[in-house]
């Protein structure tokens, strides 16, 4: 098959979060940028569908909002759990100083297909789907392009920068010997779906019990159902039958018994082995690595896609003008690794505490819970439960786009 050439500014690996905004963002700015995706297109399996609010914030100030929210979508204001016989509320979102005060749950895939054809606009945007990113290109020490697998055959993509943005899994850290500090989780997570009925209501809650965690999030016709386990207890699970898991979910929410039987195989329950880890450098000489890729995130507080797209967002604020003037070096590369460590490192502290001093316990625990003290604090006074919402919502150092449109209106559709 024929070997393919390309030449760019920035070479994206990774048709993710983080991928496909950068991509736009970059080709806004007039950018020339490639992504290359490995998958034919978007639709896969769930891999969170929470837009948060200071995502949704960045798409306020690119002027594409209102646009956004016209696809189907769902708007969380508050969040909640059931701890034990007690219901507490635990985080709202209507006071953030941002557009939006809410969560928007939407399907991953409608938004990266909205990101895409948004990118589309501008001329400088190529995104290429089925290219797996297999090989870096160098130039002695120097990362100078990429090459990947696609059905025509071979793609060598040459670029000024190549930039890692391949997820939790990440080829690109690894082919660049990126050394990966591992910071540990217990807990591993099932996903699944449970058809949502009339009298249901809609509270996106949290439910702990003696041994067992489990969230539910309203998803227009169904519930998008995620039932933490202990590290690695999966086969144990297995072993014990899908009727027993059936009976631990009912256990849990007893309304559910009704439609338990939806999970007719273990194909329907999807394992994401939680990982909480975050790369020492971020960079080499002519890469580096944001989203997942630089930093696996705990699903705890489900901001793992807020982060990518905030490191996208800083990404382009700081490597725009460079890359545009073919001038891209280490000490801009250093700059993003700066910008967006901080809140990396704090965000995954956070988590790390909760998993531990929570998750754990809840695991473990044999007795009926009670609300800690915190819980019953956030649940008592509405104003309290603005913090947490601030945390999940906007997350630590919040960015704003500081680039501008440079493309030709011409692009515009
Ligand atoms: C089951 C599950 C549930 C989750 N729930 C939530 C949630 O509710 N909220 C939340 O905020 N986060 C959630 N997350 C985490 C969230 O999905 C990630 O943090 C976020 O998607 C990271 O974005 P990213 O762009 O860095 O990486 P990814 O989303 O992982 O994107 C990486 C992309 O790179 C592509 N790719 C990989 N290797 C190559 C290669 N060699 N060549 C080319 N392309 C490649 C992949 O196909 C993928 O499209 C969840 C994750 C999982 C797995």
């Amino acid at each position: 098959m024929a070997k393919q050439n390309l030449t760019t500014s920035c070479a994206v690996a990774g048709g993710g979060p983080a991928g496909v905004m950068l991509g736009y963002l970059l080709a806004r700015a007039g950018v020339d940028v490639v992504v290359l995706e490995k998958h034919a297109d978007f639709f896969r399996d769930f891999r969170g569908d929470t837009i948060h609010p200071s995502t949704l914030q960045v798409m306020y100030e690119l002027g594409i909002l209102d646009e956004f929210l016209e696809l189907p979508h769902q708007e969380v204001r508050e969040l909640g759990a059931q701890i034990g016989d007690d219901q507490v509320k635990l985080a709202d979102f209507s006071h953030l100083p941002t557009h939006c005060k809410f969560i928007a749950f939407m399907p991953q895939w409608d938004f990266l297909n909205f990101m895409a054809e948004k990118g589309k606009r501008y001329p400088t945007f190529h995104l290429h789907m089925q290219a797996e990113v297999d090989e870096l290109i160098t130039d002695v020490d120097r990362v100078i392009g990429l090459k990947a697998a696609t059905p025509q055959g071979e793609l060598e993509v040459y670029a000024d920068l190549v930039v890692g943005c391949d997820g939790r899994h990440s080829t690109v850290r690894q082919l660049a010997g990126l050394k990966v500090d591992d910071r540990g989780a217990p807990m591993d997570v099932l996903w699944l779906r449970l058809s949502k009925r009339p009298g249901d209501g809609s509270d996106t809650l949290g439910r702990i019990e003696p041994g067992r965690f489990f969230v539910m999030i309203d998803r227009g016709d169904y519930w998008q159902c995620a039932f933490v386990i202990p590290k690695g207890g999966f086969n144990e699970l297995r072993r014990k039958g899908l009727e027993a898991f059936r009976l631990a979910i009912t256990a849990l929410n007893p309304k559910l018994a009704d439609r338990v039987r939806e999970i007719a195989s273990w194909d329907d329950v999807k394992l994401l082995t939680v990982k909480v880890d975050r790369l020492k450098r971020w960079y080499r000489p002519g890469l580096i690595c944001i989203g997942d890729a630089a930093h696996a995130m705990s699903p705890i507080g489900g901001v793992g896609i807020n982060l990518a797209i905030q490191d996208a967002v800083a990404t382009a604020n700081i490597l725009a003008v460079p890359l545009r003037e073919g001038k891209v070096n280490e000490d801009d590369l250093a700059k993003v690794q700066k910008r967006r460590q901080l809140p990396t490192e704090l965000t995954q502290a956070l988590q790390i505490f909760i998993q531990n001093r929570v998750i754990s316990n809840v695991l473990t625990m044999t007795t009926q819970p009670k609300p800690p003290l915190v819980a019953r604090l956030l649940d008592k006074y509405p104003w309290l439960r603005r913090w947490p919402a601030r945390l999940i919502g906007m997350g630590f150092r919040p960015e704003h786009v500081e680039t501008e449109e440079l493309s030709p209106a011409s692009a515009r559709s």
